[in-house]
C-alpha cells in the first residue's frame, strides 16, 4: 500500500499530478475551469482550489469547483469539467487517514478535459438510492466508519454502480472497466450483473498496488485502463459514493498515461509498519507551539509566488537575479522594482546540512518526530547567481552531495492556527 510522506497531503499530491500533466501535454494558460475532488480536503470549511490555482500558476479568472463528501467526488468533478466551457483541469487527490494495515492508500490523478481531446466521453449515467451507514465520517472526525454489514454494503455498491452502468448503451462493447475498488474483489462483484469479463476489470484495477485512495482509486484505475486502450476501445468507469449513488461514464479511445501499466507503478521505498503509522501522524498528533520561522498569514500570503513557484526578481538595470525579490539589487544596488523572474525547477546543491533529532526549530519538530532527521540545502542554479535555502525531502539527506541536481516540489512546511503552510522543498533528480 502507498503511504504519503509526512509532508504530503491531498494538496501536495494534487500539485504533483497536475505538474506531471503540464510537463507532457496541457497548457496551463488555456485552463478555464478547475474541478478538484477529494474526500480528504485540507479543511472542513475553506476552499482548496484557490491554493491549487496559485501553486500551479493558473490564471486568476479560472472558475473552480470542489467536490468532496464521498468517493463519488471524482465522478462529480469529471462530470462538471465535461460540462464546463473551455479547457478544464480535473484533479482527484486523496489520502484517507487510517491504519495502512486496513488497506488505506493514497494517490492523485490529473486529467485535462478539452474539446479536441484524444478520448471522448459519449455517455454518462447515474443511479441514486438511499443507503445510509456505509463509509461515513462524522463531523470533525478523521475516522472513516461503516456499520459493517457486508452483504448490505455489497448490495448497495452493486445496485448503484451496476444501476448506473445499465444506463449506458452497448455496454457489451466495453473492453476495459475501472470500477469502484475499495478492495480488489469489489470490481468483479459489481460486474456480476454486467457483460464485462475479468480481463477488462483487471486492466482498470490498481487498488491491489496503491491501496484504497478514496475518490482517486477508480480514476487511477481509469488512467491505467486508458494507457492500455487503443483508438477504437471503449472504457467504462463505475464510481460509487456512500450514502447511495453510482456514476458511469464511457470513454472512447486511449491515452499515453505514464506510470500505471503493469510493472510501471513505482515500487518506491519499503518502510516498516511503525514508520508508516508515524508518517501518517497516527502515532503523533501533538500540537506545536510557536517557532522561530513564524510568519503572520498576511505576510506569508505576500510571498506565495516565491514559496510555490520560486518567483525571483531580475534587476532592470543589470539583469542580476535576486531571491527573494526584496530590497536593493545585490549586484548594483539599484532600487528600481525587480521584474518577475521564475527560477528553474531544477537546481544544484551548493551546501548541505542534516538537522538531527532535537535540533529542529519548534515549527519543524512534529515533522521530525514523524520523519526523522531532515536535510537543509542551499540551492543554486546554472548561469544564475541567486541561491536559496530549502529542506530536502523524499531522500536520505546523507546521500545528497554538493553538485547534485535537485528538483523543486511543493510540500507541507508546517501548520499554524490550524492552517497548513506549503512551500518548495527539493528532491534528488537521480
Ligand atoms: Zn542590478
Amino acid at each position: 500500500m502507498v503511504v504519503p510522506g509526512a509532508d504530503e497531503d491531498a494538496f501536495t499530491m494534487a500539485i504533483a499530478a497536475a505538474e506531471q500533466l503540464f510537463e507532457t501535454s496541457a497548457e496551463r494558460e488555456a485552463i478555464e475551469h478547475v474541478a478538484l475532488a477529494s474526500t480528504t480536503p485540507l479543511l472542513d470549511e475553506g476552499l482548496f482550489a484557490p491554493r491549487l490555482g496559485r501553486a500551479l500558476g493558473l490564471g486568476r479568472n479560472v472558475e473552480t469547483s470542489e467536490h468532496t463528501g464521498s468517493t463519488l467526488a471524482g465522478a462529480e468533478a469529471l462530470s462538471r469539467a465535461i460540462d464546463a466551457d473551455g479547457s478544464a483541469l480535473v484533479v482527484i487527490s486523496d489520502c484517507p487517514a487510517g491504519d495502512p494495515a486496513d488497506g488505506w492508500g493514497a494517490g492523485a490523478v490529473a486529467f485535462l478535459v478539452a474539446d479536441d481531446a484524444a478520448v471522448g466521453v459519449p455517455e454518462r449515467a447515474w443511479h441514486t438510492d438511499e443507503y445510509p451507514g456505509l463509509r461515513y465520517r462524522e463531523r470533525g472526525s478523521e475516522e472513516v466508519k461503516s456499520i459493517g454489514v457486508t452483504t448490505y454494503e455489497r448490495d448497495a455498491i452493486r445496485e448503484c454502480v451496476a444501476g448506473a452502468a445499465a444506463g449506458i448503451d452497448d455496454i457489451e462493447r466495453v473492453a476495459h472497466a475501472a470500477l469502484h475498488q475499495p478492495d480488489a474483489r469489489m470490481p468483479s462483484r459489481i460486474a456480476g450483473d454486467l457483460p464485462i469479463d475479468d480481463e477488462a476489470i483487471e486492466r482498470g484495477t490498481v487498488v491491489d498496488r496503491v491501496g484504497d485512495a478514496g475518490a482517486a482509486t477508480v480514476f487511477l484505475g481509469l488512467a491505467r485502463a486508458l494507457g492500455g486502450a487503443d483508438a477504437n476501445d471503449r472504457t467504462l468507469v463505475g464510481a460509487f459514493g456512500s450514502g447511495g449513488a453510482g456514476a458511469a461514464f464511457v470513454l472512447d479511445g486511449g491515452l499515453d498515461t505514464a506510470g500505471l501499466a503493469d510493472g510501471e507503478i513505482p515500487s518506491g521505498e519499503r518502510i516498516s509498519y511503525t514508520n508508516a503509522l508515524r508518517k501518517r501522524g497516527v502515532l503523533d498528533e501533538e500540537e506545536v507551539a510557536g517557532g522561530g520561522a513564524r510568519v503572520s498569514l498576511p505576510t506569508w500570503r505576500e510571498s506565495l509566488g516565491q514559496r510555490y513557484r520560486l518567483r525571483a526578481g531580475r534587476c532592470p538595470d543589470c539583469e542580476t537575479v535576486a531571491f527573494p525579490p526584496e530590497g536593493a539589487c545585490p549586484n548594483c544596488g539599484s532600487r528600481a522594482a525587480f521584474e518577475p523572474y521564475d527560477l528553474p525547477n531544477v537546481g544544484i546543491v551548493k551546501a548541505r546540512t542534516v538537522v538531527g533529532q532535537g535540533g529542529a526549530p519548534p515549527e519543524f519538530a512534529a515533522q521530525q518526530r514523524r520523519d526523522g532527521a531532515y536535510g537543509v540545502v542551499v540551492v543554486g542554479f546554472e548561469e544564475i547567481d541567486a541561491t536559496l535555502p530549502a529542506q530536502l525531502t523524499d531522500c536520505d539527506p546523507e546521500s545528497v552531495a554538493i553538485g547534485d541536481k535537485l528538483r523543486a516540489v511543493v510540500r507541507r512546511i508546517y501548520e499554524q492556527e490550524g492552517i497548513a503552510r506549503y512551500g518548495v522543498k527539493f528532491v534528488p533528480t537521480e
